[in-house]
């Protein structure tokens, strides 16, 4: 099997035990890569960590995993610690935008680059920036539920305000229904972030929007899937789960199955195998001093900074078999457990 079966226990906040690749002899002279993680206690970064390790090793480099669990002062700590130890690149996916360009300044004056990973990080002069076109995934999100309810009250739950992610997301979903907005026909009666993307912060806010509403409610899009199944619980909490569009983002397990369920209407994926193959190729480029040839800019706040943004594909009960199981990326057991 793949590099996942050597690893050490899920890093905790301490961040005494890296979890890395297997120990090399004396005087190897590969290419090692640090990964700064945010967080591993949700489904798609395990995938990633996973993937990205194995790639990785199968470019013949070697990779140092660090996970922060959503603390800032953690993740800084960690990659400090991941520079001393003398990695010739960082790879970041930050808990914080603002906070981790602090990491940035530290790898830069020794010498190292860093990628942002997914995520970006904002004013700061992060090297290269490797993700999905996120704006378009809150565009697909909306196309997909204005198709449904062209006209109606629409709640908007947001993902973690801290991550630029997030801003993207509602950007691409607000640049579809704004002429709806505009002509009267959809009304925003809610919108919130969502503390750190979690389930409970979002269930928290479908709970406040069916209160302030009187469940008059017609249409919801959730920044994520762990967000849109704190939204389901709360409108199942009301009887009104499948009776409302609920549109997500990540196609975790449990939202696909929502999704032959009826309980939710759609989610976004984002092939993460495509990501960790590019950003491994990428991170042994930039570690090597060549030249990664991003085709994008992206603005965050300090400079252009060099991207490569992948495609997202818009996933329903019509493509679920020709998307996400088709490419392996969920069993069709899996998926179709409770049917
Ligand atoms: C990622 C999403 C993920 C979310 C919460 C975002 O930055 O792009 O795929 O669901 O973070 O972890």
């Amino acid at each position: 099997s793949s590099g996942t079966a050597n690893l050490a226990p899920t890093q905790t906040a301490g961040g005494e035990e890296a979890i890395t690749s297997p120990v090399q002899p004396a005087g190897d002279d590969r290419i090692k890569i640090g990964f700064s993680m945010d967080t591993l206690l949700e489904e798609r970064w395990l995938k990633d960590r996973d993937q990205f390790q194995a790639a990785v090793e199968a470019l013949g480099a070697e990779v140092v995993i660090m996970a922060s669990n959503g603390d800032d002062a953690v993740q800084i700590m960690q990659a400090e610690q991941m520079i001393s130890e003398g990695v010739d690149l960082l790879v970041v996916v930050p808990h914080n935008a603002e906070a981790t360009a602090a990491i940035v300044k530290k790898a830069h004056s020794a010498g190292i680059k860093v990628m942002a990973y997914d995520r970006l990080i904002k004013n700061s002069e992060v090297d290269l920036y490797v993700s999905f076109d996120n704006e378009l995934v809150g565009m697909m999100q909306a196309v997909a539920i204005t198709e449904l309810v062209p006209k109606g009250k629409y709640v908007y739950i947001g993902g973690a305000e801290t991550d630029n992610n997030a801003h993207l997301f509602k950007k691409g979903v607000f640049n579809v229904l704004q002429p709806f907005i505009d002509n009267g026909d959809i009304q925003v009666v809610y919108d919130q972030w969502s503390k750190d993307w979690t389930p409970a912060s979002a269930k928290a806010n479908m709970e406040a929007a069916l209160q302030a509403n009187g469940n008059q409610i017609d249409a919801v899009i959730a920044a994520n899937d762990a967000t849109a199944g704190g939204v389901i619980e709360a409108l199942a909490a009301q009887g009104l789960a499948g009776r409302i569009p609920v549109a997500g983002m990540d196609a975790d397990l449990a939202a696909a199955q929502r999704i032959v369920a009826g309980t939710q209407t759609m989610t976004v994926y984002k092939p993460i195998g495509a990501l960790t193959q590019k950003a491994a190729e990428l991170a042994v480029m930039l570690a090597q001093g060549k030249d990664p040839g991003a085709d994008r800019k992206v603005n965050n706040g300090k400079i252009e900074v060099p991207s490569v943004l992948l495609s997202p594909i818009a996933v329903d009960k019509l493509n679920l078999d020709a998307t996400i199981i088709a490419d392996g990326f969920h069993s069709r057991q899996d998926v179709y457990r409770y049917l």
